[in-house]
């Protein structure tokens, strides 16, 4: 008949079969950035280092790259990502159905904290003689990929500026690792991008041509920025970018950390506080991340907050 030692290795067995693997098993949680030079990237992979440093036993955490914003906000939509960061004024697009959203809000979307604040730029080279927008009458310039944030601010200025992207240039629509790349290699005059400084994006090509940033200050611009809550008007400053050895104003977005309702409130919460309680470690990973504050991440969300977040500020006294 049946041994004892027959029985103890069924137990064994199933013991390994049911509990081993269970013990093991972490959750894999994706982080939506944007282009690798880029800002959001590092966002992604900052965040990922300081989650599976703290609880890597629990999560493991995996930066991505992506198209930008718009394709974060639509992945975030399929609950194709648990996290991802996207522009202040996309994120009120996208939950409001506006924009690339028009009929389609994203009504899924939730805020978890913003990030560094990030400049809509026209960049150039010094020697294409661009001085303001209207200089890019019969030029070359990149507009952005469609997933990214910056396609939508590019064609807001051109609005402002009276100019037509589908007339008065030749428009091009990179991927901006390989715009910043176009720049150096003359086969474009200029390139609109948004986002947080330093980019390695601008820090690159800086140091093989000589970079110019044209302001975005018109009247036109101040009376937009006015109109909406999620923009204000900021400078870059001075020395910045090797070269550019003068302030340049222009307006400004919020990089946001969003998710979906559907993302449970323990994965938020986990990622909020290990975030939080280790935001020195933030800082010193990224030079625009140098002046994060907590009182500061809770402002300029425009989704409504995740309830895992919501539970973290509360306990904190945050709000
Ligand atoms: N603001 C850009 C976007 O929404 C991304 C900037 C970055 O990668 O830092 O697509």
């Amino acid at each position: 008949m049946f041994g004892g030692k027959w029985f103890l290795s069924l137990v064994i067995a199933l013991g390994l079969a049911f509990s081993a693997p269970q013990a093991m098993a972490k959750q894999d949680i994706l982080f939506g950035g944007a282009a690798i030079t880029g800002v959001y990237y590092q966002v992604a992979l900052q965040i990922s280092n300081i989650m599976n440093k703290h609880m890597g036993d629990k999560y493991n955490y995996i930066g991505r790259p992506t198209g930008g914003s718009v394709f974060n906000i639509n992945a975030l939509d399929r609950v194709a990502f648990d996290f991802a960061v996207a522009q202040s004024d996309r994120n009120w697009q996208g939950f409001n159905g506006a924009s690339d959203w028009e009929g389609k809000p994203v009504q899924g979307l939730r805020s978890v904290f913003s990030m560094h604040p990030e400049t809509v730029m026209l960049v150039t080279r010094k020697d294409t003689g661009i001085k303001s927008v209207e200089d890019l009458k019969g030029k070359r310039v990149n507009i952005g990929n469609p997933g990214s944030g910056q396609r939508g601010n590019a064609e807001d200025v051109l609005r402002m500026y009276g100019l037509d992207f589908t007339k008065d240039f030749r428009a091009e629509a990179l991927q901006q690792a390989e715009a910043s790349r176009a720049l150096v290699d003359q086969k474009i005059d200029a390139f609109f991008y948004t986002v947080g400084n330093p980019s390695a994006a601008l820090e690159e090509p800086a140091q093989s041509v000589d970079l110019d940033i044209i302001p975005l200050n018109s009247d036109a611009v101040k009376a937009f920025v006015v109109e909406h809550p999620y923009y204000i008007m900021t400078k870059i400053p001075a020395d910045t970018y090797r070269g550019i050895d003068k302030d340049i104003e222009t307006y400004a977005v919020t990089a946001t950390v969003v998710t979906n309702e559907e993302v449970s409130e323990e994965v938020v919460y986990d990622m909020v506080k290990t975030t939080f309680e280790n935001l020195d470690e933030l800082r010193a990973s990224h030079a625009a991340f140098r002046n994060l504050n907590p009182e500061e991440m809770l402002k300029g969300l425009s989704a409504p907050l995740h309830p895992g977040a919501e539970k973290y500020y509360k306990e904190k006294g945050l709000m």
